[in-house]
């Protein structure tokens, strides 16, 4: 190759633009708090909160063909397939917001998934991504997931055991009557926990191996863990 060439491809590399932020991944069961910590740590950092659960649901709602084809696995409690997941979030971090960093939530719940999203990491340059696991017993989890309501014009989010309303099955912000996700019924909670304990807890040890891996106590109150998380990524 002519040294005016190799010159040109190493300016090129050198000047290819970094993420600001290395990319970020919340794993835990079910329940753990990843959703309500994910929201704060993006929104401190100006990243996108990329939660697949979210991105079905939209879909779902919207009834898109994806959608159609996800709720029926999601209503059971079980996990949708690999391939359409990872085509969902190859698609989602093209996007531009995702240029300087993201943090994916619910994402990977399998080995497959772990896998394609560390080729698509490498493949588009980001480094290695940072790991969070926020550990959570079984029972509170599923005092978590059982007493969870959620406001639908405003997405805040209650729970009849921890942090009631202040008025039975109503927002508090704008008065609406609150709802229960399909999942959060008994027998998809089971579900969601058998699938979260076969093929979701050995990511702890893939990523365990991978160096950037820190494991949070989830059961703290959501300020504290903030507070571990903020100190953790070094955010304000
Ligand atoms: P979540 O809101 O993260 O609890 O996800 C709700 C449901 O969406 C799950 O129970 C699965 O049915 C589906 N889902 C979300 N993320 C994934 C994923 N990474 N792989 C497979 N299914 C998923």
């Amino acid at each position: 190759m002519a040294e005016k060439t190799r010159e040109r491809i190493a300016e090129m590399k050198a000047n290819k633009p970094q993420p600001l932020h290395e990319p970020l991944i919340f794993l835990g069961a079910p329940g753990a708090g990843k959703g309500t910590q994910a929201r704060e740590i993006c929104s401190r950092l100006g990243i996108p909160h990329i939660s697949t659960g979210d991105i079905l649901r939209a879909n779902a709602t919207k009834q898109t063909p994806l959608g159609l084809l996800a709720k029926a696995s999601m209503d059971r409690g079980e996990l949708v397939s690999d391939e359409v997941i990872n085509e969902m979030v190859r698609d989602r971090l093209s996007q531009p917001d995702c240029q300087n960093g993201f943090l994916l939530d619910g994402y990977p719940r399998t080995l497959a998934q772990a896998e394609a999203l560390g080729a698509l990491l490498q493949e588009r340059g980001y480094g290695t991504p940072i790991v969070v696991n926020l550990r959570v017993g079984y029972n509170i989890v599923v005092k978590r997931l059982g007493g969870r309501r959620i406001c639908p014009v405003c997405q805040r989010t209650y729970n009849v055991n921890f942090h009631p309303p202040l008025r039975d099955g109503v927002c508090d912000a704008d008065g609406s009557p609150l709802q229960q996700r399909a999942d959060d019924r008994e027998e998809a909670i089971r579900e969601r926990l058998l699938a979260y304990e076969a093929q979701t807890a050995p990511l702890i040890e893939f990523y365990k191996k991978g160096g950037r891996f820190f494991d949070i106590d989830g059961e703290q109150e959501p300020e504290q863990i903030t507070g571990e998380l903020a100190r953790l990524l070094e955010v304000q």
